[in-house]
């Protein structure tokens, strides 16, 4: 149903037995056949579940929605991929997407390209290249990845910015830092309070310091430097740690790979089983990145894909 919102699950003697959801200005409820699954994603699943009293006990209560099942790992344990970004502009870049009259002339050729032959500068994904590294010979497998995009890219592209450049993005592949996902009222239409807790492991931070000089490394090769370009003041002016350490505090923001905040697992702060069904719950399964216990060391949506297929798998084994 598209729309719609869910704002709880509804549950009888501690089984999921439907979904309340706001459509349309008002309340309405659908019951299921078999059990219900939850994908509303890393951020939204854990409100879904508090809203429908399984969480935290103390912090439910808080907020007067009556406990249904106090399970504290919900919310809990979120991360993601912590990402700074580098941005190189000047005139000699004019290749690049970007705004400015020979941009805008050039994107109108594009377009006519692309409507006419399907090839051209259309055909680009904008992330046109990446890489996989490691921040010392010591890791087994790379912890570090680069995205590189053809255009200037400020605060996720939101930020209207002239002229041409690229951008190259770095993050931390297995962060240590832990945030949490906790609701700010009981309103189902309000957003949760999402605390990603970004470098609150220093060891995080010291991993991204190195990382933000070997992207400065590889942007200073011949390949690049010979375009031109120049890194725009609010990174360059980061030299010396401390000074990058600020940079990445004041900059670092998600790569939009949110997960585990319904970890699986059988401990007690572990919300599904290796099955997906929320501990002590019947008829209830998360399925989405939320589950996952530990992030994936790249992009996260083809795991997820993974995940819904062996859900599927899993549900057609219980019937
Ligand atoms: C801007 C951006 C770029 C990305 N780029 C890449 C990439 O290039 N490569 C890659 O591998 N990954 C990428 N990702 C990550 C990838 O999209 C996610 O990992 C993946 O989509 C997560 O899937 P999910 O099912 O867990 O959650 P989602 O895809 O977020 O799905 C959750 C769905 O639930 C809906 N929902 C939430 N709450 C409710 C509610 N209460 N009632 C009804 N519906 C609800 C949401 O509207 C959403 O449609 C990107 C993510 C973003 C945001």
């Amino acid at each position: 149903m598209t729309g719609a919102q869910v704002t709880r699950i509804l549950l009888e003697d501690r089984r999921a037995v439907g979904v309340e959801y706001f459509k349309g200005g008002a309340l309405h409820s659908e019951r299921a056949t078999h059990e219900v699954l939850l994908s509303a994603g890393a951020l939204l699943s854990p409100q879904v579940l508090m809203l429908s009293g399984i969480g935290n006990g103390a912090h439910l209560q808080r907020l007067g929605i009556d406990v249904v099942h106090d399970l504290s790992g919900v919310g809990e344990h979120l991360h993601d991929h912590p990402d700074v970004v580098t941005v190189v502009d000047g005139p000699g870049l004019n290749d690049s997407f970007g705004l400015s009259l020979k941009g805008a002339m050039r994107l109108l050729n594009g377009i006519f390209e692309w409507k006419s032959r399907r090839t051209g500068m259309l055909t680009t994904n904008f992330a046109e290249a990446g890489g996989f590294l490691k921040s010392s010979a010591a890791q087994a497998v790379p912890d570090l990845q680069l995205h590189f995009v053809i255009g200037k890219l400020v605060d996720h592209g939101r930020k209207t910015v002239w002229g041409h450049g690229y951008s190259c993005h770095v993050c931390l592949l297995q962060p240590k830092s832990r945030g949490r996902i906790t609701l700010a009222s009981a309103d189902a239409l309000a957003a949760p309070q999402i605390d990603p807790a970004f470098f609150a492991d220093p060891d995080d931070l010291q991993k991204m310091i190195g990382a933000v000089k070997t992207m400065r490394q590889i942007l200073a090769q011949p390949a690049l430097t010979q375009l031109g370009g120049t890194e725009l003041a609010y990174s360059a002016n980061a030299q010396t740690d401390e000074q990058i350490a600020a940079y990445i505090r004041d900059y670092a923001d998600t790569i939009y790979h949110p997960v585990g905040s319904c970890r699986m697992g059988s401990g007690p702060m572990d919300v599904v089983d290796a099955q997906l069904r929320v501990h002590g719950i019947q008829g209830l399964r998360v399925v989405d990145a939320s589950i996952m216990p530990r992030i994936v060391s790249g992009n996260t949506n083809a795991p997820v894909i993974m995940i819904a297929e062996k859900a599927v798998d899993l549900i057609r084994a219980a019937r």
